[in-house]
């Protein structure tokens, strides 16, 4: 099975990325099931990279549907190191206009009830999240961004949302009140599982409309966040592509060790059928 070193999340209008060399395809069984589709391994820039579509190809899954636990778990066992997702997410600031990119650095979990952790069912561990993103990576990013003279706004905070129904418009002020500048449903709990996983994650944002508080917009839709989805596609790819040789290039991070110190249950009191998944994801301590 080949591997790769960088993997792609590719989110709502992001199923595949056109012009690279592909290497393999391949189906990943982890030990919390399938990913929401094959893995495309390719080359881009010399980097062998792992490319996910979160939603399967034609969009198939929910935000609440998808196996974020099998989708992590795929990428970490191709030898994934970095994951820089893509999400398409709604505006909650005059600033930020749809088709700008937005690098968030906070999140805020509105999800309910969604499995947000590899740990548990016998062994017990808590992961630092201060920081949801890794901030190499997001370094990285911004300066690909400032290459490809794309747009993006820094330093701003993401509403992670239930969904699947778009926000009522008291949700969408109270989320403006909180100080928040994008909102989407899918970030969490992906980056919780990947920095579980001990992987660096980044996630890129692609502003498709102005949610629902603006009086003087039409609200958000369906065919508004595809239309305008399309029109990025270009700039996505181009951005990937300045990315993935540049992500290749840092070195160790404090996202490398997350779990090392996490787990509090006492090692002779492991769950063993436990201990055996987590080795797939985490092999030096388990
Ligand atoms: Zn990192």
């Amino acid at each position: 099975m080949a591997k790769a070193s960088i993997g792609i999340i590719g989110g709502s209008g992001l199923y595949r990325i056109e012009g690279i060399k592909v290497i393999e395809e391949v189906t990943v069984k982890t030990p919390w099931g399938y990913p929401s589709d094959s893995l495309v391994i390719a080359e881009i820039g010399g980097v062998s990279t792992a490319f996910l579509p979160r939603h399967g190809k034609g969009h198939v899954f929910l935000p609440h549907e998808i196996n974020y636990r099998a989708n992590i778990a795929a990428l970490k066992m191709v030898g994934v190191e970095k994951i820089v997702a893509f999400s398409a997410v709604g505006s909650l600031k005059e600033e930020i206009h749809p088709l700008d990119f937005v690098l968030p650095s906070q999140v805020i979990d509105r999800t309910r009830g969604r499995v947000s952790s590899f740990f548990g069912g016998g062994i017990a561990a808590h992961v630092g999240f201060a920081d949801p993103f890794c901030g190499p990576l997001g370094g990285i990013i911004a300066s690909a961004a400032a290459e490809e003279g794309l747009k993006l706004h820094t330093g701003e905070t993401l509403i992670c949302m239930e969904g699947p129904a778009f926000s009522s418009r008291a949700e969408s002020m109270l989320y403006r009140s909180w100080g928040a500048g994008v909102i989407n449903m899918s970030t969490l709990p992906e980056a919780k599982l990947a920095r579980e996983a001990e992987m660096c994650y980044s996630v890129v944002c692609m502003s498709t409309d102005y949610d629902c508080w603006k009086v003087d917009e039409e609200h958000v839709s369906v065919e508004m966040v595809v239309a305008n989805l399309n029109k990025n596609a270009a700039n996505a790819r181009a951005l990937i592509k300045a990315i993935v040789p540049r992500a290749a290039g840092i070195g160790h991070c404090s996202c490398n060790e997350a779990s090392r110190y996490a787990v509090i249950t006492a090692k002779e009191r492991w769950d063993k059928k436990q201990a055996k998944r987590l080795h797939s994801i985490l092999p030096e301590y388990f």
